[in-house]
């Protein structure tokens, strides 16, 4: 090191002397090629690792099911059907006017009675729905009135009681099948449940 530094300085005093920047020069080489940087080795396919306690609770800041990769989908799935929806309690929910009357209507936590499905998302003063964010089917889903429940929100307070109607829909709607495709779902992890407490019974 000592060496080097007076080398270096003799350098830069007699910047116009070749043979001395030629020494500099190896000088710099001899520390380049010191032990070469270990290569970190490649990161864990993070995508996969899914952590159940790292969902998003409000449904407005939510990623879609379809966005995750599809290997974990399942757990992500299952990690919110045992979180449940998502009802916040709140004294109050904000307000909203409407139209040139300027009434104002706001969310209800009545609602949550009626509809077993309604979320609510604090970050978006809007309403959502737990089944159709759940089981909705992928590019089947750009119908008018559907990703309102899912993407966008659902905001329309003065007409709540017809817009969450028309979410419903009809025997064959996307959301009752939606919901159809969550009883599904959780009967089939009962009899799973029940299979395995009874065979551990009969060993
Ligand atoms: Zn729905």
């Amino acid at each position: 090191m000592r060496r080097f530094l007076v080398k270096r300085a003799r350098t830069e005093n007699m910047n116009d002397v070749q043979p001395e920047v030629e020494v500099e020069q190896r000088t710099e080489n001899v520390n380049d090629a010191q032990p070469e940087i270990e290569v970190e080795p490649p990161a864990p396919n993070v995508a996969n690792e899914f952590n159940p306690n790292a969902i998003e609770r409000d449904p407005g800041k939510r990623k879609q099911i379809c966005e995750y990769p599809p290997d974990i989908q399942d757990q992500v799935r299952r990690a919110y059907i045992l979180k449940g929806p998502m009802q916040p309690d709140l004294n109050k929910y904000h307000r909203t006017e409407f139209g040139s009357s300027r009434s104002s209507r706001a969310f209800s936590k009545s609602w949550y009675k009626m509809y077993d499905w309604i979320e609510y998302s604090e970050w978006k003063n809007a309403a959502y729905c737990f089944y159709c964010f759940l089981f909705k089917q992928p590019g089947r889903a750009e119908h008018f009135g559907y990703e309102v429940f899912t993407k966008e929100g659902f905001t329309d307070w003065k007409h709540a009681s017809k817009g969450f109607k028309d979410h419903i829909g009809g025997h064959g709607s996307r959301h009752n099948s939606c919901v159809k495709h969550y009883d599904d779902y959780n009967n089939q992890r009962q009899s799973v449940a029940s299979n395995f407490a009874r065979s551990s019974k009969e060993s």
